[in-house]
């Protein structure tokens, strides 16, 4: 698969590989369109690289954009939408000015039921990797599971 313009997969300080610019980007620009496969959450397979879309419709993303990092204070932010006609679209669009070398980041907002530790290191982080506005949720189940 062709890399992505402007963008390179690097060992990421976050976690795992990350996705890192070599340009800049300014706000509202589109970072990537993401390249995925369509399918509803009853037919999962591994949800590792899904992105939410719609109701029960997910993208498996198959491109560099699947290493991109979640950051509870994120530059960039996901838009995606059915088209339709049976497909689905999605991008990356920056929401801070990014500059070359920068991780691109966006904010995974997990339901309670899929929150995960954060380790983002933002000095925003919500130590989970979950909706803000799902956090009350979350607490509820951690006081549960003591
Ligand atoms: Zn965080």
């Amino acid at each position: 698969m062709p890399a992505l313009p402007g963008l390179e997969v690097v060992r990421s300080p976050i976690h795992g590989y990350g996705l890192i610019a070599r340009r800049d980007f300014a706000v509202g620009e589109i970072i990537a369109w993401v390249d995925g496969v369509l399918y509803r959450e009853k037919d999962i397979l591994d949800d590792t690289y899904a992105l939410w879309v719609d109701e029960d419709w997910y993208l498996d993303m198959v491109d560099q954009t699947r290493w991109i990092n979640h950051s509870c204070d994120p530059n960039g932010e996901v838009e995606a939408e059915l088209d339709g006609a049976g497909g689905a679209w999605a991008r990356i669009v920056a929401i801070r000015p990014i500059l070359a070398g920068d991780e691109i980041t966006y904010d995974y907002a997990f339901s309670v039921e899929f929150a995960e530790p954060c380790h983002c290191a933002s000095p925003a982080c919500r130590r989970w990797i979950v909706d803000a506005d799902e956090l009350p949720r979350l607490g509820a189940r951690l006081r549960a599971a003591r």
